[in-house]
């Protein structure tokens, strides 16, 4: 694998570029975040925003549904739900999130993977390449796996449980020989708390038949493009048990069993 450019200048030159607007309505290469991954946590599986709403903020990412069911991925400009049934469901707007991040995905640099990686290899590869650990990534990687471990959730009734205890339940799968998608965002150490420091992929295969949240994978080959940018807007819910919720404790312990 190459991944020897120089991701600052490229940073630089792009937004020298003033390629600050895709049509006027958003900001290109900003990250939108709905809720906090501790309010996720603490059981908070019901939030107030439509895909519709989301879909305004971008068309590429991660996230959850309400009532905890199933894992989100946003590529190619569609949202995939994927439930425990390890199936895949068309999301229809006026479904909502508890917590989702999401992009206009517009890639700064792209890198060919000439070489089978693990998930480790990929991020340390890409952890040494990018200009800085406190800026934000997004990720997108397509290509051919030779394996991939995901899993997913199951949905919940309230009184909603914590993460932690839900993922006890959880579903996994693995896929051979599968051709798909990786995606998600790298975020920095110090948003804990807001986000998975971090890396925090989900995958759909090509036929859009599979997916889920990444836990491991060996890629065979493909092509890794990089959204590098600084600009992140975060949109806390208003109403509801989020208000509430105690979001005071330190949550790295319950992310790396929840998210690893
Ligand atoms: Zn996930």
């Amino acid at each position: 694998m190459s991944l020897d450019h120089s991701f600052l200048k490229a940073f630089h030159a792009h937004r020298e570029a003033g390629d600050l607007f895709h049509d006027g309505r958003h900001t290109a290469h900003e990250v939108f975040q709905s809720s906090t991954i501790d309010a996720l946590l603490e059981g908070i599986y019901d939030g107030e925003m439509t895909f519709g709403e989301l879909a305004r903020h971008g068309d590429f990412g991660l996230g959850t549904f309400n009532a905890l069911d199933g894992e989100m991925t946003a590529v190619d400009g569609a949202f995939y739900q994927i439930k425990s049934d390890g199936r895949v469901y068309p999301v229809p707007p006026e479904m909502k999130t508890p917590f989702a991040v999401v992009m206009f995905f517009d890639p700064t640099l792209t890198v060919d993977l000439q070489e089978a990686t693990d998930f480790d290899g990929l991020t340390k590869a890409l952890d040494a390449a990018v200009p800085s650990r406190n800026i934000f990534y997004a990720i997108k990687a397509s290509g051919r796996f030779a394996e991939v471990k995901l899993r997913s959730v199951p949905r919940q009734e309230p009184p909603y449980p914590p993460l932690v205890e839900v993922v006890k339940s959880q579903s996994t799968f693995t896929l051979h020989d599968v051709e798909g998608i990786l995606s998600g965002f790298r975020f920095p150490d110090y948003t804990k708390g807001i986000n998975v420091p971090g890396y925090h992929l989900h995958f759909l295969t090509a036929d859009k038949s599979a997916g889920g949240h990444v836990t491991a994978f060996d890629a065979r080959d493909g092509k890794i493009e990089i959204d590098v940018t600084a600009d992140f807007q975060m949109e806390l819910p208003q109403s509801g048990a989020f208000l509430s919720a105690d979001l005071t404790s330190d949550s790295g312990d319950a992310i790396e069993k929840v998210e690893k």
